[in-house]
């Protein structure tokens, strides 16, 4: 496949898309039928939903898609382990009523709770009020996680915004940075394609890696069965994005792209948005748009 250039009005072999998108299931502020608007009003023809770990959005976000010339695909962001380090791996494209993945996420759900509890608790010692309650009350049927002690510690006035409660209580090595067993790496590849679905490496510079250890971190993914790796999403210079698009070629791995889009107040990310690219590697879409 040659030069594909992905933006809205042009889409040359394939159509625009934003594979890597949060909503309210998960950290993000939006419904998925509120997303869906957001992306047909940028031109977004391909839109998946991937809450961290959880599906729960995923068949609302396939009906709502109805209203759109839109093509929905059932997404998930897993976290997971490699060797020390925390990283995430996208699942595109797979069953989402799958058992093994609902007994996997189930487990997950478990660990994401305990884990909320001890980050509550060693909050308190530093004479934070028990934000549990409201973390809880925040995630509601979704997936719980730092960014709702965040954004409580923010409604608490403990912090002016969720950066700075980042930076002093919930960031690597902070207080709230509480450690629990992800399944590894392999494992949530393994899972995604149980399920039926494309394993994506989430954005590889984002994991405070030097290139080095990026380059053994893909070429881990290969070896343990990963299917592709995101090149471009906000943030990524532009030399690295043609690095991870060598590593791509490399470790035949296929490419894909998202905004990975939270909330509309983080003014770095916006659906759709994404730096512009041209790659010669095979990207996720001509896998997905296949089935
Ligand atoms: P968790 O899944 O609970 O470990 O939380 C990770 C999420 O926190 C990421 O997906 C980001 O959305 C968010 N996050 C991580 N670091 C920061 C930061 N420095 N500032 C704001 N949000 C962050
Ligand atoms: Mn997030
Ligand atoms: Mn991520
Ligand atoms: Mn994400």
């Amino acid at each position: 496949m040659s030069q594909l250039s992905y933006k809205p009005e042009s889409c040359g072999e394939l159509p625009f898309s934003d594979l890597h998108c949060h909503s309210c299931y998960s950290d993000g502020e939006l419904t998925p039928a509120e997303l869906l608007k957001g992306a047909a009003d940028k031109g977004v023809g391909v839109f998946a939903i991937t809450d961290h770990d959880t599906v729960v959005g995923v068949r609302e976000f396939k009906s709502a898609a109805v209203e759109y010339e839109i093509q929905a695909i059932a997404g998930t962001e897993l976290t997971s382990q490699w060797g020390r380090s925390m990283v995430h791996i996208i699942g595109l494209g797979f069953d989402e009523t799958d058992a093994a993945l609902t007994n996997y996420l189930k487990k997950i759900d478990e660990l994401r709770l305990v884990r909320a509890s001890l980050i509550s608790k060693r909050l308190c010692k530093r004479n934070i009020p028990d934000l549990l309650p409201r973390a809880l009350e925040l995630a509601g049927s979704g997936q719980i996680g730092r960014p709702h002690f965040a954004f409580a510690m923010v409604e608490a006035g403990v912090v002016n915004n969720e950066t700075q409660a980042f930076n002093r209580y919930l960031g690597a090595g902070k207080i709230g940075d509480v450690k629990v067993d992800w399944p590894t790496m392999e494992q949530a590849i393994d899972i995604i394609h149980q399920a039926g679905g494309i394993a994506v490496l989430a954005h590889p510079t984002k994991y405070n890696m030097t290139f080095t250890k990026v380059r053994l971190l893909t070429g881990a993914f290969s070896e343990q069965g990963g299917d592709a790796i995101e090149i471009s999403y906000p943030g990524i210079e532009s030399g690295h994005l043609l690095q991870l698009d060598k590593l791509a070629s490399k470790h035949k791995l296929m490419v894909s792209a998202g905004s990975d889009f939270h909330k509309r107040q983080f003014h770095w990310t916006g659906i759709g948005k994404y730096p512009r690219y041209s790659s010669n590697n095979p990207h996720v879409l001509s896998k997905l748009l296949q089935d």
